[in-house]
């Protein structure tokens, strides 16, 4: 992170990152590498589902092929202030879709990382950050390009959902629609302000 983003960065956010760190509330921390902490600073949040094994090595989230895809299509669109993390803070063995009893145990950190970096707007990457976010589960077509006004804890944030990197890289036919998206979070947040 670069001076200038970490420039009026909340001291709560380093100390989720501290307790993430230390976190064995799930059994994923018996077989993680690293825990993966969100890092970043800015007036939007990405979230994905899980670290990945390249996250998992280096112990930083969005890293690997899907994380290159994601950071070269927010760098290209003008994104410069953003803060990346997952639901689930461990890579579940074989990239599997995390277990119900690991999302919610997980799922404090992120609550606690909306509520302190307060962010303009969310952008769920995928069904798991979806369903987490939104609390309910629906087919991505359903899901996708659209702006839901949802309560997390006493925080009140606009969640955009979209598709996950990772699934780009396996069909590249959602590119169109992943990169319409995340104009859209761009404009809503750069060009139309603030909504609360
Ligand atoms: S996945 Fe989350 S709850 Fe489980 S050990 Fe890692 S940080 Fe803790």
């Amino acid at each position: 992170m670069s001076p200038t983003q970490s420039q009026g960065k909340p001291e709560c956010l380093d100390e989720i990152r501290e307790k993430v760190l230390e976190c064995c509330k799930c059994p994923l921390c018996k077989v993680r590498t690293k825990p993966v902490p969100g890092e970043g600073y800015g007036k939007v949040m990405f979230v994905g589902e899980a670290p990945g094994r390249e996250e998992d090595l280096e112990g930083r989230p969005f890293v690997g092929r899907a994380g290159k895809l994601l950071r070269d299509k927010l760098k290209e669109i003008g994104f410069e202030d953003v803060y990346i993390t997952n639901v689930v803070k461990c890579r579940p063995p074989n990239n599997r879709t995390p277990h119900k009893e690991e999302v919610e145990a997980c799922k404090p950190y992120l609550e606690e990382e909306i509520c302190c970096l307060k962010p303009e707007l969310v952008v769920a990457l995928g069904k798991t950050a979806a369903k987490a976010l939104l609390g309910f589960e629906a087919p991505m077509k359903e899901l996708r390009g659209k702006v839901r006004v949802v309560k997390v804890r006493d925080c009140t944030v606009r969640v955009l959902v979209t598709y996950h990197p990772a699934a780009i890289l396996r069909k590249k036919s959602l590119l169109k629609e992943f990169v319409f998206d995340l104009k859209k979070a761009y404009s809503l947040v750069y060009k139309q302000g603030k909504l609360f």
